[in-house]
């Protein structure tokens, strides 16, 4: 019996549900949650949404955003819902590390797992299981899940939305190699059930503040380093940047990409220092494994060709650290 037609029966008693995503949630963690717990609340359970830490601003139009708790702010009642919980759905995330201070809490509770994940090696063990590492989007997943369950009419306007901001996204807007013609019917069935395209992509894409767009001259004329030979380019963003452009949570989101974009470049990175913590995210064309690379060397993980990480060095020795890994030509010499 597939785990559907087992989570169904299970379902079939009202039960109580928390649903939670990675910390840092971007509109795939987000919109996979919001669009779940709409479809879990139209069948009559006790739904909430609990997020690691907060999100960036141009995700608060999802439906449901405001019954969405955030786990550093709304630990106490975020404690009382785990604790009664009946169900927990682990959605775009699979390894407990990536809930940050939910951890502990997440892994002392006696509620049966759900796993909707699209990551590599998964380390959670689920009593159910919806993790596939081909889907280009747990909200595909959870796209799927909903259609096999209960159907097309369970999708409404809002569930579509969620869905289609979360593929859109993960997608790198239908041009990453997890593109397939399946997804792009996904898309195209969420339209005829009343997503508006046009709508998401402007909500998520066309929200720039002035300061963002100067931080991104900025960065592009003086923070990117690129080594051709070594096919390698890599932004360093300070906290000083941070507080020069008034930066908020998800304003360095993409600026990878434009590394990437370099004609040549294979592997592109960006290390940030923020609140005393150093994160490091890579991106790769082609055979070189960067999920391999973020675990080996930065303690991370992540898919093939998108990935991160994190270093307890200084920011400039973490430089060095990548430098040096570059120099080596370990870089190349990682693929699949
Ligand atoms: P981003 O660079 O957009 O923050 O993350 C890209 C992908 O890398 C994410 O989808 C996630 O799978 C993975 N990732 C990012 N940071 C970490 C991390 O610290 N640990 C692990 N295991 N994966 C990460
Ligand atoms: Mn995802």
């Amino acid at each position: 019996m597939k785990d559907t037609a087992v989570l169904k029966n299970y379902l079939s008693d009202s039960r109580k549900i928390v649903i939670t995503t990675h910390a840092n949630p971007d509109a795939d963690a987000l919109g996979s949650s919001l669009a779940l717990y709409h479809f879990l609340r139209s069948l009559g359970h006790d739904v909430a949404v609990i997020v690691p830490t907060s999100y960036p601003d141009f995700l608060e139009w999802m439906a449901g955003n405001d019954s969405v708790l955030n786990y550093e702010t709304d630990q106490a009642k975020s404690d009382v819902l785990l604790d009664a919980a009946d169900l927990f759905f682990c959605l775009d995330f699979s390894g407990f590390n990536r809930i940050k201070s939910m951890r502990e809490k997440a892994e002392s509770i006696e509620a049966k797992i759900a796993l909707v994940d699209h990551h590599l090696n998964p380390e959670i063990q689920p009593d159910f299981n919806f993790w596939n590492d081909k889907a280009a989007a747990t909200a595909e997943l959870i796209y799927d899940f909903i259609l096999d369950y209960a159907g097309p009419d369970a999708i409404s306007i809002d569930i579509a939305e969620c869905l289609y901001a979360g593929i859109m996204t993960d997608t790198g807007s239908f041009k990453h190699s997890s593109t397939t013609s399946k997804i792009h019917r996904t898309v195209a069935d969420l339209i005829d059930l009343g997503a508006d395209v046009n709508k998401v992509s402007r909500l998520i894409y066309d929200t720039n503040s002035l300061d963002r767009l100067r931080f991104l001259g900025h960065a592009l004329a003086e923070k990117l380093h690129v080594d051709q030979k070594a096919r390698v380019a890599y932004f360093v963003i300070e906290e000083s940047d941070f507080r020069n452009f008034r930066l908020k949570q998800g304003d360095t989101e993409g600026l990878v990409n434009y590394a990437l974009s370099i004609k040549g470049i294979v592997v592109a990175a960006i290390i940030i220092h923020k609140e005393n913590e150093i994160k490091l995210s890579f991106r790769s064309i082609g055979d070189f494994a960067v999920n391999k690379f973020a675990e080996e060397y930065f303690g991370g993980g992540g898919h093939k060709n998108a990935s991160g990480g994190t270093s307890d060095l200084s920011l400039s020795e973490t430089e060095e650290k990548f430098k040096s890994l570059i120099d080596q030509n370990i870089l190349q010499t990682h693929p699949e």
